[in-house]
């Protein structure tokens, strides 16, 4: 059996502003079972120095990267796919038509990332619900955030691990299934409960789209660990910042 071990290139983080729109701050993980490099989700622009410093910290480059596997067609989860040069790019054949169908000015939909999803005919995998795309990672249907969202399944060294996309973004949601931005609140909530099912089945860790890694132990979602974020300013010639929220 293939077992991945996960490491966390950018952990997600739970955050909206009532002024600037959403943080797109998503979660980036990398799954290597030895033989593949398999990033869950590309992440938004702004991730691209932080993806360059987290495969460097495991003596990756991007180039090492074998596959990009999408849970869905948001801006902040896809944006990065093209600088894997050697990677192949998972994404759901339904949500790819979905996404193309949407015009132009479709909130959280990368126009251009999704016109060129559709164009390429090397490097692109399509994949469908309930199929094992890569030895050991398997996709589950989890729609309501976007109507053909995928979560990712497998086994990781020590437990199962089960990549929820924003099926579930964070804490919040595994543990009331109260859902903030879906499309469609009663799937979503049904998603939630279904993932929650397999999470307590399999005595796994859930990494949602937006948050850290979450069990549930007793009943009780607990974060695997604490949450933070920092957050600074350009104008102040640098050193370090100062500034925790979370
Ligand atoms: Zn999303």
């Amino acid at each position: 059996m293939t077992t991945y071990v996960a490491h966390a290139l950018v952990e997600g983080f739970p955050g909206k502003s009532g002024s600037h729109g959403a943080f797109g701050w998503s979660s980036l993980w990398l799954l290597d079972d030895g033989t593949r490099r398999v990033l869950v989700d590309a992440g938004q622009p702004a991730y691209i120095p932080l993806i360059h410093e987290g495969l460097a910290r495991l003596g990756l480059e991007a180039a090492d990267v074998t596959d990009v596997v999408l849970t869905h067609l948001h801006w902040d989860h896809v944006a990065n796919f093209t600088m894997f040069a050697n990677a192949t790019t998972w994404v759901g054949e339904a949500e790819l038509a979905w996404a193309a169908d949407q015009p132009a000015g479709t909130k959280f939909i990368p126009d251009l990332h999704v016109q060129e999803l559709v164009r390429r005919k090397e490097g692109v995998e399509r994949m469908a619900p309930e199929q094992e795309i890569l030895p050991g990672i398997h996709t589950i249907a989890s729609p309501g955030h976007t109507p053909h969202h995928l979560a990712f399944f497998t086994e990781a060294s020590g437990s199962s691990m089960l990549f929820a996309g924003d099926a579930v973004k964070n804490v919040f949601e595994l543990a009331t299934s109260r859902v903030d931005s879906t499309m469609d609140e009663a799937q979503s909530v049904s998603t939630i409960d279904r993932l929650r099912s397999l999470l307590v089945d399999t005595s796994g860790v859930l990494l949602p789209g937006h948050d850290v890694g979450l069990t549930i132990v007793g009943g009780e979602v607990r974060r695997v660990r604490p949450q933070r974020a920092d957050i600074g300013y350009f104008a102040d010639g640098g050193g370090e910042q100062d500034r925790s929220i979370g």
